[in-house]
């Protein structure tokens, strides 16, 4: 209820609804393309973002810092959450998604003046004073319609910070944020921020503060004052970037996050997990932190198969395409491939929900890892524009596969022709442009995938047939330059990008031409002069044909790694 002074009576009548618990907007992702059911899942974030971002002020010292302090209970059902400014005082608190206000403890959000009862989308707060630190507890529900947001793991929960990680307004120009956790003993927290080192922060205060507040209708089990007897506790801050958040018994560890603005503006993952997380080694000396919730039956397999997934990538990128990512790994009862969404709100992660039974044999032809890892080259698009975006982790999917033994040149084609003709099946209602822009509402998911995957796989073969710098080439480039980039990218610009790197418009004029009509992109012309036909048993057949040899070239074996520093480690390297 933005511009309300609000009563700050204290009141309990805001009843919990778990049961109604609805992240609202439901978004798809990364839905199987080539086979399984399609899933919904909700894009919370994309729903109203300026609203709920809240507004920049000028800082006045260069020295505002905004500290939360998280504190979990041992049964990972409820967050606690501290609020502390410093050089600013919080006028305003937003739900970070839609209806996360549903899930406020007592829906009060409590201040030293006291509570802020039954917040809609955010909560006014007229009586807050500069330094004064807020309080709120979260009440994560046992799942979430967007399976990659908010689900019970066994012992452990998959938990985004989209649920609870409310966003302060105005926040100053260049405020440092950061975020310590307290967390039960043997809990570990799976979050995609960076570690720096212990960050002066205004957490002392918050008792006092708190404190001079109880009186005035604070108390009530609030369970307010996490941040309190933090100092002292001692635990090893780590050696720079990357270690796991430590444990101890309501013990804070005394390392910090650092918050880049993507954690409120974009989706992120998370989660709470009673493994250390392991770090991974990816080509290029990149390190995926993997954290494995509930119990998962054949662990090792898994790993492997998130090394082979980003090692194919890799074949894309030269190395893998960022330093380092969260992959949170979900057990869960389904069959067919996994299912995973690659985000970027706070830095990098992939959540993949995988059937708990799956096997060796199973995962070694499963397209999932590939495909989120090949998600993480290119920066982050519109949700409109997933033509593009999934365009290009479909049709790379296969391609670095095969590139990587992992399929055959025939499979690896086949699977692009079975594509093309799921995509062309259901085209015809809407133009490419308008059924991407429609996509989760329309869960028009084959199409979208399978025109996008065409587009670019068009381009490779109009930029090989031309001599110059090859599609893969371009889309290094591009990696080198943005993929870590914390700016959105319009696809407009990602094909400028591409096409400079091209040195002639190639992406682009295939865009012209297919976007803004109905019809699925005509391939026969192509299919024919590389000689590639539908075959039986899942492999296509090959003819010769003048241009076999771009064909050939597209899915080429990369040579085998001789021990160079791109050569992916199958093993944990050491528990984080
Ligand atoms: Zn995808």
């Amino acid at each position: 209820m933005p511009g309300e002074a609000r009563s700050i009576q204290p009141r309990s009548g805001c009843k919990l609804s778990l049961g109604l618990f609805f992240l609202g907007v439901l978004l798809g992702g990364c839905a199987p393309p080539s086979g399984g059911r399609a899933r919904l899942v909700s894009l919370a974030h994309e729903s109203q973002p300026a609203r709920r971002l809240g507004s920049r002020s000028p800082n006045a010292t260069g020295q505002e810092r905004l500290a939360y302090r998280v504190q979990i209970d041992p049964q990972l059902t409820r967050v606690d959450v501290d609020v502390c400014p410093r050089g600013f005082r919080i006028e305003r608190l937003n739900a970070p998604s839609p209806n996360a206000e549903r899930l406020l403890e007592a829906g009060r959000v409590i201040t030293p003046q006291g509570d802020y009862p039954c917040p809609d989308d955010g909560v006014d707060l007229p009586l807050s004073q500069p330094d004064e630190c807020l309080h709120y507890s979260v009440r994560v529900p046992e799942e979430s319609p967007d399976p990659t947001s908010v689900r019970r793991v066994g012992a452990d929960l998959l938990a985004s910070p989209d649920v609870w990680l409310w966003i302060p307004t105005p926040r100053p120009e260049h405020l440092l944020t950061t975020v310590r956790f307290s967390l039960p003993e043997g809990v570990f927290a799976a979050v995609p921020w960076p570690i720096s080192k212990p960050v002066p922060v205004p957490v002392p205060d918050l008792a006092l503060s708190l404190g001079s507040g109880l009186g005035s209708g604070l108390g009530s089990g609030s369970g307010s004052g996490s941040g309190s007897a933090e100092h002292g506790a001692g635990a090893e801050p780590g050696s720079g970037t990357g270690t796991g958040t430590g444990t101890g018994t309501g013990v804070s560890t005394d390392l910090d996050y650092v918050l880049p603005e993507t954690a409120f503006a974009w989706k992120s993952a998370g989660g709470f997990g009673h493994a250390p997380l392991l770090r991974l080694s990816a080509p290029g000396g990149a390190q995926l932190r993997v954290a494995m919730l509930g119990e998962v039956e054949h662990p090792r397999e898994l790993q492997e198969w998130l090394v082979q997934g980003a090692r194919a990538s890799s074949l894309l990128f030269g190395h893998f395409p960022l330093r380092e990512a969260l992959v949170i790994a979900v057990p869960v009862e389904r069959s067919g491939p996994a299912f995973g969404m690659a985000l970027r709100g706070g830095g990098p992660s992939v959540v993949i929900l995988f059937d708990r039974h799956t096997t060796s044999a199973a995962l070694s032809q499963d397209w999932t890892s590939t495909h989120e890892f090949l998600h993480l080259g290119v920066p982050r698009l519109a949700p409109e524009e997933a033509w593009l975006f999934e365009g290009l982790a479909t049709y790379y999917s296969e391609v670095t596969r095969a590139r990587a033994g992992i399929i055959s040149p025939r499979q690896a084609y086949q699977h692009l022709l079975d594509g093309f003709e799921r995509g062309r099946k259901n085209a015809g209602a809407l133009t490419l442009r308008e059924e991407s822009a429609q996509m989760r509402e329309r869960r028009s998911f084959y199409r979208v995938y399978w025109a996008g995957a065409a587009l670019a796989f068009l381009t490779d073969v109009a930029a090989r047939r031309a001599g110059g710098p090859t599609l893969d080439s371009a889309l290094r480039s591009f990696a080198e330059c943005c993929a870590a980039s914390e700016q959105a990218f319009s696809a407009e610009r990602v094909l400028a990008q591409l096409d400079a790197s091209l040195g002639a418009p190639h992406f682009t004029t295939q865009a012209q031409r297919w976007l803004d009509r109905r019809e699925f992109p005509e391939l026969d012309g192509v299919l024919r002069r590389l000689g590639v036909a539908p075959g039986r048993r899942g492999a296509a057949i090959f003819g010769r044909t003048p241009e076999a040899s771009i064909r050939d070239a597209i899915m080429a074996r990369a040579p085998a790694s001789n021990g160079s520093p791109t050569e992916p480690q199958s093993q944990p390297q050491q528990p984080e």
